[in-house]
């Protein structure tokens, strides 16, 4: 869940792994460090709780120089957020130092055994086992670097990236991976590489990226072309990929916090996303995963999409466009029980996956039993290149750019646009949607970033109105239809940065349950614009008036009844029905933003979360 910066070459590599680190910080961001060897080969190990800053802080005035070296920003899973817990470890020795994202799930089994052989162990966590089990067989049977992290790692049960530094050998780190992302840049003539948990912290040096596979090793040694090998010890082909990543997304670009950028970015980024796929002069869509695989898609007996947290809302949305454009029934899943269910899975199901960074490691394991029951499997990712992305029969990419705010935004419009996309993509080829309809959403869908842009010229009057709300410590969202998942989506919005509870329900259910905590103190949001069941929102709402609720509406421009029954309300633009989504999220994702500014919180970085959930 957390970054892994490495780096071996001529330059100093301290500049280098604090600016990675910084890059990767919203990944996971309790504690962090860095190991580092010096000119006379000693090996430097700085740590500290808290944000790269405070390492920043740690490692000043102390000696940084090294032309090798690995850092981490840490997630804890085992073991409170320390610097004694903090990344890199060290061996008993003194000779080797481990940076790991991931979970050992046999460590402690390992550690007894370790501890029997006179190891001592300087901190709470699993990762610790891996660089003592690395030294132990690499001393007892006498192997190099490599050998002996092949060795360990076929002892190791759960998920890894790790990268590994020898004192002994300095011209050389030695990384592996298994279930947790890891990629390497080359960079000048072989002489330096970089090694990361994505390309983000590598994306300013290089553009040529190889990805490892699962169970696979390699080599970064000065001089050499890369050595890339796996746990059956097979040399395998080492596949470079030119990746370019667009460095101005992985800055602020004069806002306050990515997420605020993020929403910004809305407009944009969805056009990016429909470019090359909308074809205005043609007024059709065309997805290349639908042209190539039209066969097996259109003759789905049924999708069913797994997807977590922010990408489950959009899975919601994706079944109401795929069943009414493709006639296709549709379940959504979240990939944490379909993996641990018996799920029945047909070899003519399509299962969708859907993830912002295409490393959900339960999402994952949801695909490998699709792809074990002989299903077909699609992914909806962002990150180019991602597990995901690769683990998937096809698939169609968001491209809506890096996302560093932890709370998901432009990635769940991106998703929303592609399932929209794919819809009716599919429902043309199926003969299912009829054209008029067709063509209608084509061209509508073209209006909608300049929609959103609209809604975004209201900031300033939603972080007034945010104002009023901070006292709340409950909140409640209620829509019907297609507002229905997005008013789960908005309550999650603002439950992740604002820590205030919340909760989304489908209006109607309110009766069955949630009524029951209206008052006075509690504010309601109700996603009421001009669509379905408009009429029996209202009703919803009148309900919630006579037990003095405190009522947020976010209505059609134009509306004349809402402003007439409630104090606050917020205006989106008119739109089709199937596409109210895309616009009626935005003022929930300004109004949980400003929120937890006006509450004084860490918008980009809330606590206990972490951006890309890479372990189950
Ligand atoms: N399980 C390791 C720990 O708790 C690594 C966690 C991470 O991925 O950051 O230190």
């Amino acid at each position: 869940m957390c970054g892994i910066v490495g780096y071996i070459g001529k330059r100093q590599a301290y500049p280098i792994l604090i600016g990675g680190l910084h890059r990767l910080e919203y990944r996971g961001y309790d504690s962090a460090g860095v190991a580092l060897l010096s000119e006379t080969d000693k090996l430097n190990v700085y740590k500290a709780k808290g944000k790269v800053s405070e390492l920043e802080n740690v490692a000043q005035e102390k000696d940084c120089t090294g032309t090798i070296g690995i850092a981490h920003t840490r997630w804890a899973t085992h073991g409170e957020p320390s610097a004694r817990n903090a990344h890199p470890h060290v061996s008993e020795s003194g000779n080797l130092t481990l940076v790991h994202n991931g979970i050992i799930e046999n460590y402690v089994v390992l550690r007894d055994q370790l501890k029997s052989r006179g190891y001592h162990f300087q901190s709470d966590t699993d990762t610790e086992v891996l660089v003592q089990l690395i030294e132990y067989v690499q001393q007892s049977l006498g192997l190099n670097l490599e050998q002996a992290v092949q060795a360990a790692l076929k002892r190791v049960i759960g998920a890894y990236a790790i990268v590994v530094l020898d004192r002994r050998f300095p011209n050389r780190l030695v990384a592996a991976r298994k279930s947790s992302p890891m990629v390497v840049g080359i960079g000048e003539d072989q002489s330096e590489y970089f090694v990361a948990s994505d390309a983000s912290p590598i994306a300013e040096y290089t553009t040529q990226m190889v990805y490892l596979k699962d169970e696979e090793i390699v080599v970064c040694e000065r001089g050499r072309d890369l050595h890339v090998f796996n746990l059956s010890n097979e040399d395998v082909p080492v596949e470079v990929k030119n990746v370019e990543l667009d460095l101005t997304m992985l800055d602020k670009g004069g806002f306050p916090h990515f997420m605020l950028k993020e929403i910004f970015d809305q407009p944009a980024v969805l056009e990016d996303c429909m470019r090359g796929r909308l074809l205005p002069e043609h007024r059709r869509i065309v997805l290349s995963a639908v042209t190539d695989h039209r066969e097996r898609l259109t003759q789905a007996r049924r999708f069913i999409i797994v997807s977590c947290g922010t990408s489950w809302h959009a899975g919601l949305i994706g079944k109401q466009l795929i069943e009414h454009f493709c006639k296709i029934p549709v379940e959504v899943e979240y990939a944490s029980e379909f993996r641990y269910r018996e799920p029945v899975i047909m070899p003519d199901d399509v299962v969708m996956a859907i993830s912002q960074s295409g490393e959900t490691a339960d999402t994952l394991a949801a695909i490998e039993l699709a792809r074990e029951a002989g299903a077909f499997v699609f992914g909806v990712v962002n990150a180019v290149g991602s597990s995901i992305a690769r683990n998937t029969d096809t698939g169609t990419y968001i491209h809506v750019g890096p996302e560093i705010g932890v709370a998901s935004t432009k990635a769940f419009t991106g998703q929303v646009c592609v399932l929209t996309m794919l819809a009716l993509a599919l429902g043309e080829a199926r003969g299912t949607v009829d054209p008029g309809e067709y063509h209608a959403v084509i061209e509508e869908l073209q209006h909608i970033p300049e929609k959103i842009g609209r809604i975004l010229e209201q900031n300033d009057r939603i972080e007034v109105l945010s104002k009023i709300f901070t006292y709340a410590h409950n909140f409640l969202y209620l829509g019907r239809g297609w507002n229905y998942p997005v008013a789960l989506e908005g309550a999650l919005k603002l439950k992740e940065i604002s820590y205030i509870h919340a909760e989304g329900y489908p209006a109607a259910e309110m009766k069955h349950g949630p009524i029951a905590l209206i008052d006075q103190e509690m504010p309601v949001v109700f996603i009421a614009t001009h669509h379905q069941q408009y009429e029996k929102i209202i009703s919803n709402m009148q309900e919630v008036r006579s037990r003095n609720g405190r009522i947020i509406a976010i209505i059609t421009e134009g509306d004349q009844v809402v402003p007439g029954m409630v104090s606050e309300y917020i205006e989106v633009p008119e739109t089709l029905a199937c596409l109210a989504p895309l616009l009626s999220v935005i003022p929930l994702q300004l109004l949980a933003y400003h929120v937890a500014v006006q509450k004084g919180l860490n918008v980009d970085q809330p606590r206990n979360l972490a951006k890309s959930v890479t372990v189950e």
